[in-house]
């Protein structure tokens, strides 16, 4: 069977497939490989056994990189007119999807910086992102300014990741100020996170240290609570203001607004869909990654009703998905027959939103 999906210009979506390497310690116990991807033919081809007979199924997706492909090629391919976007004044957002330990966190962030702080070849989407924006307003010597924030999605809550870390240990833990995060809406449907930490930002290194401590927050809060982060969302957003021109005693600001979110791990919407003894426990949890599916199709059917409203992250993301945003789609896969399952399901997930 086939499925193909050829690119519509219509929909401002865009989804690109990643299948990771094989680990060294998959390619010691000679895992076989069940995927094979054709980057010039966009094209993912999944090996199957079905009762003995060798079946095939093929995938098309807008880009598709296989094993070998590196940081900055799928950077400098799929998320640099992106970013340009963002300086044009639009708002847009890029999505890691899919089953856990397939290179959702590695494509996002992958490394930092080194020492000497420049970009290493592992540098992932946010660190480029962040490097490109700072580029570009400093080659134009324009006047901005840049605001950045980096939340947690679990369980339908809300966490701050760049909050500062309270260490008083003079304090009783009780009297430690707690800020919950809450969303509301003004009168216009704007949605405003209350309590939410805005850090502005004004060196590449500056943002780089917030997405650094944002990020051991996460991995700390993983290790606490086993494999928290395959069940939590993370949203990174720049949004960059740009002085335009000065009529009069008017001024006019650009605004643009980049998300870049590492979503939970796919394997959750499986488990809550299957079983229906587990749908409740999993269905909080997952309500947001379902929810996002859902306001996908939606935008790229046309319909009428998004159900933006259905749950927090699409709350949060609402400014930047659909009109005259431009969202992108990275659906990560393993090549391992272990993960057959997954992978197809990741598949067919990411060629609904075509
Ligand atoms: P996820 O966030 O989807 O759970 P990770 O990003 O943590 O997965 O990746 C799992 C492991 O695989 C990590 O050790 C990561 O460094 C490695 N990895 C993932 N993608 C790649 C890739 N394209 N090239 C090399 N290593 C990768
Ligand atoms: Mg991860």
């Amino acid at each position: 069977r086939t499925t193909t999906h050829d690119k519509d210009k219509e929909t401002n979506v865009q989804v690109l497939l990643r299948c990771r390497p094989l680990s060294d310690d998959e390619q010691r116990l000679n895992v076989p490989k069940v995927v094979s991807c054709n980057e010039n033919k966009r094209e993912v081809t999944i090996a199957q056994n079905v009762a003995n007979k060798q079946v095939d199924r093929v995938f098309t997706f807008d880009k598709v990189f296989g094993p070998k492909s590196q940081q900055r090629s799928i950077y400098d391919q799929a998320i640099s007119p992106i970013v340009n976007e963002v300086l044009d004044g639009f708002n847009c957002t890029v999505f890691a999807y899919g089953q856990t330990g397939t290179g959702k966190t590695y494509t996002m962030e992958g490394g930092m910086r080194n020492k000497g702080g420049d970009l290493p070849a592992e540098a992932g989407v946010i660190p480029r992102a962040v490097r490109q924006i700072f580029n570009i307003l400093e080659a134009q010597n324009a006047d901005y300014s840049m605001k950045v924030t980096f939340v947690e999605l679990y369980n339908e809550e809300v966490t701050d990741l760049l909050a500062p870390e309270d260490n008083s240990s003079s304090r009783p833990i009780e009297e430690k100020p707690k800020k919950p995060i809450t969303l509301l809406e003004d009168g216009k449907g704007t949605v405003i996170l209350r309590g939410l930490e805005e850090e502005s930002v004004y060196s590449v290194n500056e943002i780089y240290t917030l997405l650094e401590r944002g990020a051991s927050k996460r991995r700390t809060a993983d290790t606490l609570l086993n494999k928290r982060s395959s069940r939590s969302h993370s949203v990174f957003t720049i949004t960059v203001y740009v002085k335009e021109t000065v009529i009069g005693d008017q001024e006019l600001i650009k605004c643009g607004k980049l998300n870049l979110v590492d979503l939970a791990g796919s394997e959750n919407i499986l488990r809550s869909g299957a079983r229906e003894g587990r749908a409740r426990e999993a269905g909080e949890i997952n309500k947001s990654l379902l929810t996002l599916g859902r306001v996908i199709n939606a935008l790229v059917e046309h319909s009428t009703h998004v159900p933006y409203r259905d749950s927090k992250l699409t709350r949060i993301l609402r400014d930047s998905l659909g009109g005259k945003t431009k969202t992108c789609i990275i659906a990560t896969i393993s090549p391992s027959s272990y993960c057959l399952e997954e992978t197809l399901s990741t598949l067919d997930y990411a060629s609904r939103a075509k």
